[in-house]
Protein backbone atom coordinates (compact mmCIF):
# COMPACT_ATOMS: atom_id res chain seq x y z
CA UNK A 1 0.00 0.00 0.00
CA UNK A 2 1.35 3.35 -0.85
CA UNK A 3 1.66 5.93 1.83
CA UNK A 4 0.73 9.57 0.68
CA UNK A 5 2.33 12.23 2.85
CA UNK A 6 0.24 14.47 0.91
CA UNK A 7 -3.21 12.74 1.57
CA UNK A 8 -3.21 12.38 5.49
CA UNK A 9 -1.18 15.87 5.98
CA UNK A 10 -2.89 18.06 3.70
CA UNK A 11 -1.58 20.71 4.89
CA UNK A 12 1.71 19.51 3.69
CA UNK A 13 0.95 19.65 0.52
CA UNK A 14 -0.96 23.25 0.65
CA UNK A 15 2.42 24.36 1.47
CA UNK A 16 4.50 22.15 -0.65
CA UNK A 17 2.86 23.34 -3.78
CA UNK A 18 3.09 26.93 -2.58
CA UNK A 19 6.25 26.34 -2.02
CA UNK A 20 7.43 25.04 -5.10
CA UNK A 21 5.11 27.35 -7.27
CA UNK A 22 6.87 30.70 -5.93
CA UNK A 23 10.36 28.82 -5.28
CA UNK A 24 9.84 28.43 -9.45
CA UNK A 25 8.40 31.63 -10.43
CA UNK A 26 11.09 34.20 -10.76
CA UNK A 27 9.03 37.40 -11.76
CA UNK A 28 8.25 39.01 -8.70
CA UNK A 29 9.97 39.08 -4.90
CA UNK A 30 6.19 38.09 -3.19
CA UNK A 31 6.50 34.79 -4.36
CA UNK A 32 9.69 34.21 -2.28
CA UNK A 33 7.83 36.00 0.65
CA UNK A 34 4.95 33.74 0.57
CA UNK A 35 7.70 30.96 -0.49
CA UNK A 36 10.02 31.84 3.02
CA UNK A 37 6.51 32.65 4.98
CA UNK A 38 4.72 29.49 4.26
CA UNK A 39 8.05 27.75 5.81
CA UNK A 40 7.76 30.13 9.00
CA UNK A 41 4.59 30.37 9.84
CA UNK A 42 2.01 28.45 11.90
CA UNK A 43 0.56 25.95 9.83
CA UNK A 44 -3.40 27.37 10.73
CA UNK A 45 -2.03 29.98 9.19
CA UNK A 46 -0.94 28.55 5.75
CA UNK A 47 -4.66 28.82 4.29
CA UNK A 48 -4.97 32.59 5.06
CA UNK A 49 -1.56 32.97 2.83
CA UNK A 50 -2.64 30.60 0.50
CA UNK A 51 -5.63 33.34 -0.33
CA UNK A 52 -3.62 36.47 -0.02
CA UNK A 53 -1.18 34.80 -2.37
CA UNK A 54 -3.74 33.63 -5.09
CA UNK A 55 -5.12 37.17 -4.81
CA UNK A 56 -1.80 38.56 -5.46
CA UNK A 57 -0.55 36.32 -7.36
CA UNK A 58 -3.83 36.31 -9.82
CA UNK A 59 -2.98 39.97 -10.15
CA UNK A 60 0.86 40.18 -10.60
CA UNK A 61 -0.27 37.52 -13.73
CA UNK A 62 -2.58 40.43 -15.00
CA UNK A 63 0.29 42.93 -14.71
CA UNK A 64 2.52 40.65 -16.23
CA UNK A 65 0.54 40.04 -19.28
CA UNK A 66 -0.42 43.52 -19.74
CA UNK A 67 3.07 44.73 -19.02
CA UNK A 68 3.85 42.18 -22.30
CA UNK A 69 1.28 44.07 -24.52
CA UNK A 70 3.25 47.51 -23.54
CA UNK A 71 6.51 45.93 -24.44
CA UNK A 72 5.26 44.83 -27.77
CA UNK A 73 4.00 48.37 -28.41
CA UNK A 74 7.81 49.19 -27.52
CA UNK A 75 9.40 47.23 -30.16
CA UNK A 76 7.40 48.22 -32.72
CA UNK A 77 7.75 51.67 -32.12
CA UNK A 78 11.67 51.02 -32.45
CA UNK A 79 11.04 49.32 -35.88
CA UNK A 80 9.32 52.19 -36.75
CA UNK A 81 12.24 54.84 -35.48
CA UNK A 82 10.95 56.40 -32.70
CA UNK A 83 11.96 55.84 -28.80
CA UNK A 84 10.55 52.63 -27.56
CA UNK A 85 8.32 53.48 -24.91
CA UNK A 86 4.80 51.35 -25.02
CA UNK A 87 1.31 51.28 -23.34
CA UNK A 88 -1.48 49.81 -23.06
CA UNK A 89 -4.83 51.44 -21.09
CA UNK A 90 -6.51 48.72 -19.76
CA UNK A 91 -10.69 48.78 -18.54
CA UNK A 92 -12.76 46.39 -17.30
CA UNK A 93 -9.85 43.70 -17.96
CA UNK A 94 -9.33 44.29 -21.23
CA UNK A 95 -7.03 46.41 -23.44
CA UNK A 96 -8.48 49.62 -24.67
CA UNK A 97 -6.01 51.25 -26.34
CA UNK A 98 -2.43 50.42 -27.16
CA UNK A 99 0.50 52.18 -28.70
CA UNK A 100 3.50 53.58 -29.16
CA UNK A 101 5.74 56.77 -28.98
CA UNK A 102 4.43 58.66 -32.32
CA UNK A 103 6.25 61.96 -31.74
CA UNK A 104 8.58 61.77 -35.09
CA UNK A 105 5.91 60.29 -37.02
CA UNK A 106 3.18 62.70 -36.09
CA UNK A 107 5.92 65.91 -35.67
CA UNK A 108 3.98 66.13 -31.93
CA UNK A 109 5.80 66.71 -29.27
CA UNK A 110 3.02 65.47 -27.27
CA UNK A 111 2.41 61.95 -28.80
CA UNK A 112 4.03 60.01 -25.63
CA UNK A 113 2.33 56.24 -25.51
CA UNK A 114 0.69 57.25 -22.95
CA UNK A 115 -0.55 60.04 -23.94
CA UNK A 116 -2.14 58.37 -27.37
CA UNK A 117 -3.79 55.94 -25.41
CA UNK A 118 -5.35 58.09 -22.96
CA UNK A 119 -6.89 60.62 -25.77
CA UNK A 120 -8.20 56.71 -27.41
CA UNK A 121 -9.43 55.89 -24.22
CA UNK A 122 -11.75 58.60 -23.52
CA UNK A 123 -12.95 58.74 -27.15
CA UNK A 124 -13.69 55.37 -26.74
CA UNK A 125 -15.84 56.00 -23.39
CA UNK A 126 -16.85 59.07 -24.13
CA UNK A 127 -15.71 60.41 -20.96
CA UNK A 128 -12.93 62.86 -20.22
CA UNK A 129 -12.32 60.60 -16.55
CA UNK A 130 -11.05 57.58 -17.22
CA UNK A 131 -12.72 55.42 -13.75
CA UNK A 132 -11.92 51.74 -13.51
CA UNK A 133 -9.07 51.84 -15.74
CA UNK A 134 -5.32 50.97 -15.41
CA UNK A 135 -2.10 52.47 -17.71
CA UNK A 136 0.43 50.13 -18.47
CA UNK A 137 3.54 51.67 -19.72
CA UNK A 138 7.57 50.22 -20.55
CA UNK A 139 8.96 53.42 -18.64
CA UNK A 140 8.11 55.52 -15.79
CA UNK A 141 6.29 58.74 -17.48
CA UNK A 142 7.59 62.26 -17.62
CA UNK A 143 5.93 64.88 -16.26
CA UNK A 144 3.95 65.66 -18.81
CA UNK A 145 2.16 62.76 -18.55
CA UNK A 146 1.82 62.48 -15.44
CA UNK A 147 -0.09 65.46 -15.53
CA UNK A 148 -2.24 63.70 -18.11
CA UNK A 149 -2.58 60.57 -15.76
CA UNK A 150 -3.83 63.52 -12.88
CA UNK A 151 -6.19 65.06 -15.69
CA UNK A 152 -7.79 61.88 -16.58
CA UNK A 153 -7.74 60.67 -13.15
CA UNK A 154 -6.63 56.88 -13.99
CA UNK A 155 -6.66 55.17 -10.75
CA UNK A 156 -3.64 52.92 -11.41
CA UNK A 157 -0.31 52.84 -12.99
CA UNK A 158 2.53 50.36 -13.30
CA UNK A 159 5.56 50.82 -15.52
CA UNK A 160 8.49 48.76 -16.21
CA UNK A 161 12.09 50.65 -15.82
CA UNK A 162 12.68 54.24 -13.67
CA UNK A 163 13.87 57.15 -16.27
CA UNK A 164 16.46 59.01 -14.08
CA UNK A 165 16.55 61.71 -16.75
CA UNK A 166 12.87 62.25 -16.87
CA UNK A 167 11.07 60.29 -14.55
CA UNK A 168 8.18 62.29 -13.18
CA UNK A 169 6.48 59.59 -10.88
CA UNK A 170 9.70 59.32 -8.26
CA UNK A 171 13.30 59.93 -10.05
CA UNK A 172 13.07 63.55 -11.22
CA UNK A 173 9.72 64.20 -9.87
CA UNK A 174 7.07 63.02 -7.67
CA UNK A 175 4.24 64.27 -9.62
CA UNK A 176 1.73 61.54 -8.92
CA UNK A 177 2.06 61.63 -5.06
CA UNK A 178 1.89 65.21 -4.60
CA UNK A 179 -0.24 65.40 -1.36
CA UNK A 180 -1.69 69.23 -2.61
CA UNK A 181 -3.21 66.45 -5.07
CA UNK A 182 -7.04 65.83 -4.35
CA UNK A 183 -6.48 62.52 -6.74
CA UNK A 184 -3.76 59.66 -5.45
CA UNK A 185 -2.37 56.79 -7.93
CA UNK A 186 -1.79 53.45 -6.67
CA UNK A 187 1.52 52.78 -8.63
CA UNK A 188 3.50 49.59 -9.04
CA UNK A 189 7.00 50.13 -10.50
CA UNK A 190 9.79 47.26 -11.64
CA UNK A 191 7.44 44.77 -14.14
CA UNK A 192 9.65 43.77 -16.57
CA UNK A 193 12.21 46.71 -16.09
CA UNK A 194 14.96 44.60 -17.52
CA UNK A 195 13.04 44.26 -20.33
CA UNK A 196 12.03 47.18 -20.89
CA UNK A 197 15.21 49.08 -20.03
CA UNK A 198 16.91 46.84 -22.66
CA UNK A 199 14.59 47.62 -25.21
CA UNK A 200 15.86 51.21 -25.21
CA UNK A 201 19.26 50.67 -24.12
CA UNK A 202 19.35 48.45 -27.74
CA UNK A 203 17.60 51.36 -29.59
CA UNK A 204 20.21 53.97 -28.43
CA UNK A 205 23.16 51.88 -29.06
CA UNK A 206 22.18 51.52 -32.89
CA UNK A 207 22.14 54.99 -33.21
CA UNK A 208 25.64 55.67 -32.00
ZN1 LIG B 1 5.57 61.29 -21.41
Amino acid sequence: MRVSLFRHFPIVKQSAVLFLHCALCPSASIHSFFASSVLSVPSALTPFLLFLHAILSAEMDADLQFMQEALAEARASASAGEVPIGAVLVYDGKILARSGNRTIRDNDPTAHAEIIVLREAARLLSNYRLANTALYVTIEPCSMCAGAIIQARVPRLIYGADDPKGGAVRSCFEILSNPSLNHQVEVSSGVLAAEAASILQSFFAARR
